[in-house]
């Protein structure tokens, strides 16, 4: 199996070279030549997490043997890395045919641990097979969870380095925590004074700087990323889709082959495009729910075909998904407009000069056939955190309570009651402030822990390890810069 760009079908790549690089030469991002189907009977086969996803991964990685597959994935997913061994448990939220997804119970407590857990081991193969020499630099723009779960899943991989800017004011402060205790001698992490996009802007910048490639590479190293841009970061979000309908099949919570809907909170349209890779693939999953903030561009798209990042920006309780510009949608257009390289190109010229494109008829036809957007707002976020505690007794946290209001808006304007996975990506102690304030409990003066502990005494439920784990840690990191002066940080922590 190979993959092609995004912008230019003629660039094909193999599995190995595609981890590595990150994003094509010429700005575009790799899809494989052709997506493979998973039979009916692989799908009912009764497997583990890791099983499946050595299943799922097998199809996609067309240069890897069997036996290396196998070593990353049961590196990511066992040895106690994930809660009980469990990647990616079901729960049953109540009697309507509504299941979360629970994908934070890895090292971070986020959902991206279940990619950027094994991304690390993808990558080692892949050098190994290209008997690259070079020091490989990861840099990395995060809204806040995907750069703690890098640098979790970097610190200490040999031959690699991490480097991760946040945005200083995007971030919630136990995620600022995370990042800026992180161990690992070839870790670093810089605050930006900007949003995430000013970051993921920056990164990109840098990327595709043939000065500060020349340099890097006359010191023997390269840049890649650890983005969902990077193929390697969305291969292993598909697995968890497969695996969830199976268990709901397995369960007897669906007939083999009945629709199940996916709501997915949404920042850089990663997630929610790895359950459409899933569909296309053959699960039987329904509508594609895409859930936003108020920062609502995917909302307004999908509704009108018109995608324009020319509005107001606004800071939400859920940081996450606080973005104006989703990278991954490229992957998107690509399929919606019969992979037509020079269409994409077209949309995304008009994206960078314009901040704006809008679809075909035909295109926007194809994208609601599948896909449905919600949005809500801090108000409503919180009354969900609110009434699913007190009618359901369980904790979401802000990214998932927006998910959850749009579950019910679906089901509310379309009356289709088809069972729903509501995707969970972050454990509520993450964003314990919001939380507590949410279901209107008085947090004491005290440390970043007070509304943690408030949150605990008054819900009962568990601190997950992690988080626990950081009380009286003492920061590493403090560094600041401006957009501008992002390169010149990473020559500085390069030594360039
Ligand atoms: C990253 C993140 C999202 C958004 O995921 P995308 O793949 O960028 O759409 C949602 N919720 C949480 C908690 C996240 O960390």
């Amino acid at each position: 199996m190979n993959y092609i760009s995004t912008r230019d079908t003629a660039c094909r790549r193999s599995a190995d070279e595609v981890i590595l690089q990150g994003i094509s030469e010429e700005g575009g991002l790799f899809v494989p030549e052709e997506l493979p189907l998973l039979r009916p009977d692989e799908m009912e086969a009764p497997l583990d997490y890791c099983a499946r996803a050595e299943q799922v991964l097998g199809k996609f990685l067309g240069s890897f043997t069997p036996e290396e597959i196998r070593a990353c994935v049961r590196g990511a997913y066992t040895g106690g890395r994930f809660e009980n061994d469990a990647p990616a448990p079901l729960r049953r939220a109540g009697t309507d045919g509504v299941y979360l997804l629970e994908l934070w119970h890895g090292p971070t407590c986020a959902f991206k641990d279940l990619a950027l857990q094994i991304l690390p081991r993808l990558m080692a193969v892949s050098a190994a097979k290209r008997e690259t020499k070079e020091e490989i630099v990861i840099l990395v723009a995060t809204s806040g969870d995907t750069g703690k779960a890098a640098l979790e899943g970097f610190a200490d991989a040999p031959g690699t380095r991490v480097l991760v800017f946040y945005p200083q004011n995007g971030v919630s402060e136990m995620q600022k925590l995370q990042m800026r205790t992180q161990g690992g001698n070839n870790v670093a992490v810089c605050a930006i004074e900007g949003n995430f996009d000013d970051a993921q802007s920056g990164v990109k910048r840098i990327f595709t700087d043939g000065r500060m490639k020349s340099l890097l590479s006359a010191r023997g190293m390269r840049f890649s990323s650890a983005n969902s841009i990077n193929w390697g970061r969305l291969l292993p979000q598909i697995v968890y889709y497969v695996h969830a309908y199976a268990a709901l099949a397995e369960e007897g919570k669906v007939a083999f082959g009945e629709p199940v809907n996916v709501v997915v909170p949404t920042g850089n349209f990663g997630n929610i495009l790895a359950a459409y890779y899933a569909k296309r693939m053959g699960v039987p999953l329904g509508r594609l729910i895409c859930a936003s903030n108020r920062n609502n561009v995917l909302t307004d798209f999908i509704r009108t075909g018109v995608y324009d990042r020319n509005r107001p920006f606004f800071p939400s309780l859920s940081p996450s998904m606080d973005i104006l510009i989703s990278s991954n949608l490229e992957r998107l257009l690509f399929e919606l407009c019969s992979r037509d390289a020079a269409e994409v190109r077209r949309l995304m010229l008009s994206l960078a000069a314009a901040g704006r494109y809008s679809l075909s008829g035909n295109m926007h036809d194809l994208l609601r056939d599948i896909f449905s957007g919600f949005y809500c707002d801090d108000e409503r976020t919180k009354a969900v955190i609110r009434t699913v505690f007190k009618e359901r007794g369980i904790l979401l946290d802000t990214h998932t309570a927006v998910a959850w209001a749009a579950c019910e808006d679906y089901r509310e304007a379309t009356g289709d009651g088809a069972p729903a996975l509501v995707v969970s990506t972050a454990s509520p102690y993450k964003f314990a402030g919001s939380v507590c304030d949410a279901l209107g409990l008085r947090v004491p003066d005290g440390d970043l822990f007070s509304p943690l502990d408030t949150l605990h005494t008054a819900t009962g439920c568990p601190v997950p390890a992690p988080i626990e784990r950081l009380r009286g840690k003492e920061p590493r990191f403090s560094d600041v810069c401006t957009k501008d002066t992002m390169a010149a940080y990473v020559s500085g922590v390069l030594g360039l």
